[in-house]
C-alpha cells in the first residue's frame, strides 16, 4: 500500500503543539478519533497503549492498540511500530515541522503491511484515512483553542467526552434552548428577550417601544403581549438583522409599524419565503425604512446605531448598537450563534461564510467590553464571538481539506467531526430541513465553497 498521510499548517508554535502533543493521555480530548490512551509522555522503547474511536459513532467497537515507540524526536516527531499480530505490521508517524513566525505543520503518516493486513485491507485503509482525517480536525481544533486561550493544556483543552450517543442526546435536548422564553434586564429601559425563534432587543421611550427582531409564532404573540401589558407600551419601531422568517414573521403583529432593514431584505423574503410575505406587503420593510451602509437614531434618550455587516449570515445582515450609560448592548443577528449549530443559508441571498467570520472578529475587535445579543443562543461577550468565529473558520478549512482529498459532499459529511465544539441541534423544520446539526453544516458549507446555490 502507499502510506495514508496528510498534513495541516497551524497558527501554533511547534513547541507549544509538541508540549501539549507529548501526553497522550489528554488524545482523546482533542483528537477525535482517540477514545483512550495510557501514556503521559512519549519516551523511546516504552509501550504505547491506547484504543480508537470506531470508524461511525454508532458502531459499537472500541479498537484496542499496543505499540512500541520507535522514534521520538522532541518537537519534531513519533513513531511506534504495530506487531502484536504476527503477519501483521503498522508504523504510524506524527510529525510537527516548525514554520516559523510562530506557526507549524502537523502531519500524520501511516503504513502498513503482511498478509493479515492485506487479507483486511479494505477495512484498516479506511480505518487509517479516518485517523488521518480526524487526527488532522484535531490539530485544527488545538490551532482554535490556542488562539482563543493562548496556551494548550489540561486546563483549556475541552472536557473529556462521554459516549457519542448520550452526546448525540444532549445536543437534541440542548437544542430546546430556544423554547425557553427569556427576559434579561440589561439597562434601564433595555432588555433583551431570548428564545421563541431569533433573540430579541428591546428599547423603551415613554410609551413607545423599538424592538429588534420580533420573532415568530405564538413567541411573537407572547412578546407583543408582555410589551403591551408588563411594559404599558406600543411597538413604533421594529429593526429586523435579516430576512430569516424566525426573526421577521413577527412584524405582521404590528401592521402599519416603521420596520428597518438592510435594502437587500425585502427582495429575500419574497424570493425565499413567498408564503409569507405575499398576502402581507405591510409586514415586509418599507422601501423608505431601508438602509445600504448605516443609520443613526435617537429613540428618546437612546442613541441607536444600525450598521451594515457586509454577506455574512446572509447578503443583508445588520447590526444594532444602542448606549445605556457608558455601556455599548449590541444585537448582533445570526452572525454570532452561539451554543447552537447556526443556519448555513446557501441561497442566492445567504451566507457569505469568510464574511461572516470577519463580521463576528471585526465587531468582538472593536467592541471588547459590550454587551451581545446573539442572535439565537444566551447574552454573550466579545470572546464568545470569537469562539462563534473560530468555529466556523474549523468548519470552513476542515470541508476545504476534505474536498483537497476528492471527497464528495455526503464523503465530506462523514469526514468532518465536529463534536468537540459541543453544539445543540436545533429543530427548523424550513428550507429544506428538519434539524440544524454538524452534517448540515457541513454538507451546506460543501455547497457554498463548490458554489452550488
Ligand atoms: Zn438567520
Amino acid at each position: 500500500m502507499s502510506p495514508v498521510h496528510g498534513t495541516v499548517d497551524l497558527d501554533v508554535p511547534a513547541d507549544v503543539l509538541w508540549q501539549c502533543f507529548r501526553n497522550a493521555s489528554l488524545w482523546p480530548r482533542w483528537n477525535p478519533c482517540m477514545f483512550w490512551a495510557r501514556n503521559r509522555d512519549l519516551v523511546l522503547g516504552q509501550k504505547l497503549i491506547w484504543a480508537f474511536e470506531p470508524l461511525r459513532w454508532w458502531y459499537f467497537y472500541k479498537l484496542p492498540g499496543v505499540a512500541t515507540l520507535i522514534e521520538v524526536e522532541e518537537n519534531r516527531k513519533v513513531t511506534w511500530e504495530v506487531t502484536i499480530m504476527p503477519g501483521f505490521y503498522a508504523r504510524h508517524t506524527y510529525s510537527i515541522e516548525d514554520l516559523g513566525d510562530g506557526r507549524s505543520r502537523f502531519g500524520s503518516w501511516e503504513k502498513a503491511m503482511g498478509p493479515l493486513f492485506r487479507a483486511l485491507k479494505f477495512f484498516w485503509v479506511g480505518h487509517f484515512i479516518f485517523v488521518k482525517d480526524r487526527s488532522l480536525q484535531g490539530a485544527r481544533l488545538l490551532e482554535a483553542i490556542y488562539q482563543r486561550a493562548g496556551q494548550l493544556d489540561e486546563s483549556t483543552l475541552p472536557k473529556r467526552r462521554g459516549l457519542r450517543l448520550f452526546q448525540n442526546l444532549k445536543a437534541l435536548v440542548g437544542g430546546s434552548d430556544l423554547l425557553n422564553f427569556q427576559i434579561v434586564p440589561l439597562a434601564p429601559d433595555v432588555w433583551a428577550v431570548l428564545g421563541g425563534g431569533g433573540n430579541s432587543l428591546v428599547v423603551k421611550s415613554g410609551g413607545e417601544v423599538l424592538v429588534v427582531d420580533p420573532k415568530m409564532s405564538i413567541y411573537a404573540r407572547r412578546l407583543k403581549r408582555w410589551i403591551e401589558r408588563d411594559l404599558q407600551a406600543k411597538v413604533t419601531t421594529i429593526i429586523n438583522t435579516h430576512y430569516h422568517y424566525d426573526h421577521t414573521r413577527g412584524n405582521k403583529l404590528y401592521p402599519g409599524t416603521r420596520i428597518i432593514a438592510h435594502r437587500t431584505v425585502p427582495e429575500a423574503m419574497y424570493a425565499n419565503d413567498p408564503g409569507d410575505w405575499r398576502d402581507h406587503p405591510a409586514a415586509v420593510p418599507q422601501s423608505d425604512n431601508l438602509i445600504d451602509q448605516a443609520l443613526r437614531l435617537n429613540f428618546g434618550l437612546h442613541e441607536i446605531e444600525i450598521n451594515h455587516a457586509g454577506q455574512a449570515h446572509t447578503i443583508g445582515d445588520v447590526w444594532v448598537r444602542v448606549r445605556a450609560g457608558d455601556r455599548d448592548i449590541i444585537a448582533t443577528g445570526d452572525f454570532a450563534t452561539l451554543e447552537h449549530y447556526p443556519f448555513l443559508d446557501t441561497s442566492e441571498y445567504g451566507a457569505n461564510v469568510s464574511g461572516w467570520i470577519r463580521a463576528a472578529r471585526d465587531l468582538a475587535t472593536k467592541f471588547p467590553a459590550a454587551t451581545f445579543i446573539p442572535g439565537h443562543g444566551p447574552i454573550a461577550t466579545a470572546k464568545d464571538l470569537l469562539q462563534h468565529a473560530a468555529y466556523l473558520t474549523f468548519l470552513d478549512k476542515s470541508v476545504a481539506g476534505s474536498r483537497h482529498d476528492g471527497l464528495d459532499e455526503s464523503g465530506t459529511a462523514r469526514n468532518v467531526d465536529l463534536s468537540s465544539w459541543q453544539l445543540s441541534f436545533v429543530p427548523i423544520f424550513h428550507y429544506g430541513l428538519w434539524f440544524l446539526s454538524g452534517n448540515t453544516n457541513v454538507r451546506s458549507v460543501y455547497r457554498l465553497q463548490t458554489k452550488q446555490r
